[in-house]
């Protein structure tokens, strides 16, 4: 049998040839998935020859990477804010660059960086993550805020059942409460007014951009996750006007934006004229990536 680096290697020449960005990152992940083994074992054991079954296994994981699906579906789940959430077709690809609006959000309530706020004692947190997808914002939120209760939507209904999965996997089912429906919609009445955040990744790629997103994206990760009915900001501004009948009186809206977008949003905020304390916060990249804001108390 080949030894392991010779099939590392012959797996990171066939994604590169097949398109792959990162083909050796990529080949490495699903050799060490094919052979259970973590980083540290593969690293030791570069001149082992492969088994048999593994073999097969890292060349069929090979086979589906190189028809374009992401690597993430293929492993069937993805690290968000250290917590491993299921994956598949059905949810968008949970991205690093979320990670700053959940620990925005954990932040603020742990009284650490980010606009001070009335600590809410003991009482409950009432959060609502709008287009909740794999629950990953949901499901972290409540996981590292334990006085967190969570309303999580989302109009597509394959996703709430993985979310479901991830709330259950992680513990927090119990306080995550899954709805199906279009944005704030689905919420039960008794809210109203009395939300303290509405955190939201929404689509954000206009439908005349989606041609031109990466092919893992377009072929694979599901477009209502990925394109806003209309501009590009839409489900943006739909928010901004839907969520200060949620809120209580200086309760936070917390939506991530794509890069070139920040600008518009907050001037939207702004407009409105419902809320105060606008702050767009960066990625580490130092493109702005969240666009946060407070209901005005009256
Ligand atoms: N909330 C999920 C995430 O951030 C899904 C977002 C979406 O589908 N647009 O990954």
């Amino acid at each position: 049998m080949p030894t392991i680096r010779e099939v590392y290697l012959l797996g990171v020449e066939h994604l590169r040839a097949s398109g792959s960005v990162e083909p050796a990152i990529e080949a490495e992940v699903l050799l060490r998935h094919a052979l259970q083994w973590n980083r540290t074992v593969l690293y030791t054991r570069w001149e082992t020859p492969i088994e048999p079954e593994p073999f097969s296994r890292y060349q069929e994981l090979l086979e589906a990477r190189a028809t374009g699906r992401p690597v993430h579906y293929i492993l069937g789940e993805r690290e968000f804010m250290s917590l491993t959430f299921a994956v598949d077709e059905r949810v968008l690809i949970p991205r690093p660059e979320t990670e700053i609006l959940v620990e925005f959000v954990i932040n603020t309530f742990r009284g650490s960086p980010g606009p001070r706020t009335p600590d809410p004692g003991p009482r409950q947190l009432v959060i609502i993550d709008v287009g909740t997808g794999s629950g990953c914002i949901a499901v972290s939120l409540a996981h590292y805020l334990p006085q967190a209760r969570v309303y999580a939507t989302d109009i597509s209904g394959p996703a709430i059942q993985v979310a479901t999965e991830n709330a259950r996997r992680h513990g927090v089912a119990e306080r995550v409460v899954f709805l199906e429906g279009d944005l704030l919609a689905p919420l039960p009445k008794h809210l109203l007014r009395s939300v303290d955040v509405i955190a939201a990744n929404p689509p954000y790629v206009s439908a005349a951009e989606a041609p031109m997103l990466a092919r893992e994206i377009r072929e694979f990760e599901p477009a209502v996750a990925v394109v806003a009915p209309g501009d590009a900001t839409a489900v943006h501004l739909q928010l901004i006007i839907q969520a200060p009948r949620w809120l209580r009186s200086g309760g936070l809206l917390a939506m991530e934006v794509a890069a070139g977008q920040a600008d518009p949003v907050r001037g939207a905020v702004i407009g409105d004229g419902r809320y105060g304390d606008v702050l767009v916060l960066p990625d580490p990249g130092g493109v702005p990536r969240i666009v946060s804001a407070r209901t005005q108390r009256q």
